[in-house]
């Protein structure tokens, strides 16, 4: 059977989600991956100092990140993840202020009462606010994607949302999720984040966080042929067509092959002629790469009580409760450009002065350790028109006919994030098999229907 295997190249979850849809509907599949782990940036590594596993970076996941949530019940650990309801907005002297979403009410009605008494905002801003989210809503789905070349600071100069309700809201809720200060970000991406979020099912507001490494989480996935540890060093090709993957000391022979390694490294795979011919290829050196910054912190005592706080002063944004008595917290700064170079202990001793400063508990609090992580390409920048650079999965007319491309700068409709590779990785295999994977997006509540005009939907 190895004429009809298809080797999936990269072990993230864009690779994991196409080798698990794969081998559930077609012959055989080999998922190789360079490390000795699966998960690729949403993984974990051992720390080598005390051997504790420590994630890449704390990830967050929304009710509304269908594919991914399809993807957990695939490998069995949808039930590893930890929801919560209520999003706390800490301000810099440590008040904090939920926005919390009722679950019983159909959206948008379930954030009706959250927002209204929504603290962290005047009630001049919340004003603002309901007025811009009913623009959202009235939007629906078809009229955000004509919004792809607008910038969002444009968008939300145009309805009259002021500079300091950008800074405590809108900077706050969509520079982790684009990982992209939000008036660069397209004004297409980030209303769909609050419309599939907030807006549209009382569901997409879930925030879930997972309660064990992430690494952990694809310890069993079902495909039989992991192999860990294992590089692919080089395609071969026979005319239009790849033939098989070349690893250090074996070639494995390929019916078809998923690339579902960073988009960075794929001219050193395609030889320049074959990449001409193959418009996917065309607009990746021009996506833009932006850094995240994770911060692992262990106090000497707990400073955190709360699972989380979303903090609306910086330079962390986020930081998360590692451990029951909040003790060993972690501590997020996207679009992190400004942080890229910087020394690591200059790093740590601005953000523990940031979290001594907000939360009572830490003022007298000692840092007894921290590893600062900062993936200087962590993901690609949703600007406006960005999805003319994205490549499809599948190969256009002549293209390299059996070479699938799966991760999350591909075109998916999505930011980078976990659900955007997941769906990478379910399109590649749905290329292959012309069988269906990719699951429905929530849908629109009755209330969200009404108020969506019926034209964009
Ligand atoms: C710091 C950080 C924080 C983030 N936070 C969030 C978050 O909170 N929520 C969210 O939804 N998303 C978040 N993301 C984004 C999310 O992690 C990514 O979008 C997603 O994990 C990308 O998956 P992927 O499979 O496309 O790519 P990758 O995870 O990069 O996978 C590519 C894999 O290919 C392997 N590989 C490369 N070359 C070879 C080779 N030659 N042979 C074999 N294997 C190879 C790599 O080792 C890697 O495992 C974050 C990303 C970062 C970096």
């Amino acid at each position: 059977m190895a004429d009809q295997r298809v080797v999936v190249v990269g072990g993230g979850l864009a690779g994991m989600a196409a080798a698990v849809a794969l081998e559930s509907a077609h012959g055989p599949v080999t998922l190789i991956e360079a490390r000795k782990t699966l998960g690729g940036r949403a993984g974990s590594f051992e720390d080598p100092q005390t051997a504790e596993v420590l994630d890449n970076c704390q990830h967050v996941l929304l009710g509304c990140c269908t594919n991914l949530l399809d993807f957990y019940a695939r490998i069995g650990v949808a039930d590893r993840i930890h929801w919560e309801n209520t999003i706390r907005f800490v301000d810099p002297r440590g008040k904090t202020h939920g926005l919390r979403g009722g679950r019983r009410l159909p959206a948008p009605l379930h954030l009706l009462l959250g927002g209204a008494t929504f603290g962290a905002l005047s009630l001049r801003q919340r004003w603002q606010l309901a007025r811009a989210m009913a623009a959202m809503l009235r939007l629906g789905r078809g009229g955000r994607a004509k919004l792809a070349e607008t910038a969002f600071g444009q968008w939300l100069a145009d309805h009259g949302q002021s500079e300091d309700l950008i800074e405590r809201f809108y900077e706050i809720v969509l520079v982790s999720a684009l990982n992209e200060q939000c008036r660069r970000a397209s004004a297409g991406y980030a209303i769909q984040v609050l419309q599939e979020s907030l807006l549209f099912h009382a569901s997409g507001y879930r925030f879930g966080t997972p309660a064990c490494p992430l690494g952990r989480l694809y310890e069993k996935i079902p495909c039989r042929d992991v192999r860990l540890g294992t590089r692919m060093t080089g395609l071969r090709f026979s005319g239009q067509r790849a033939i098989g993957v070349e690893l250090d000391d074996e070639f494995l022979e390929a019916q078809a092959v998923v690339l579902a390694t960073h988009y960075q490294a794929l001219d050193k795979w395609i030889p320049p002629e074959l990449a001409a011919a193959d418009g996917r290829f065309a607009g990746l050196s021009q996506l833009e790469s932006v850094p995240i910054l994770g911060a692992h912190l262990w106090f000497d005592r707990p400073v955190l009580s709360m699972p989380h706080a979303a903090l609306m002063g910086g330079p962390l944004q986020w930081l998360f409760r590692k451990d029951s008595e909040g003790r060993v917290v972690h501590g997020v700064i996207s679009a992190a450009r400004d942080w890229a170079g910087r020394p690591k202990d200059q790093c740590l001793d601005v953000l523990v002065n940031q979290i001594r400063s907000t939360f009572a508990a830490a003022r007298e609090a000692k840092l007894d350790r921290g590893v600062i992580v900062i993936e200087k390409r962590a993901t690609f920048s949703p600007l406006p028109g960005v999805d003319r650079l994205r490549p499809a999965q599948a190969p256009p007319p002549g293209g390299i006919a059996n070479l699938f491309l799966a991760g999350d700068y591909t075109r998916t409709g999505w930011p980078a994030t976990m659900e955007g590779a997941v769906r990478s990785g379910y399109l590649a295999a749905e290329a292959i098999t012309g069988r269906k994977f990719l699951a429905a997006d929530l849908p629109l509540q009755w209330p969200a229907r009404v108020l969506a005009t019926a034209k964009s939907e």
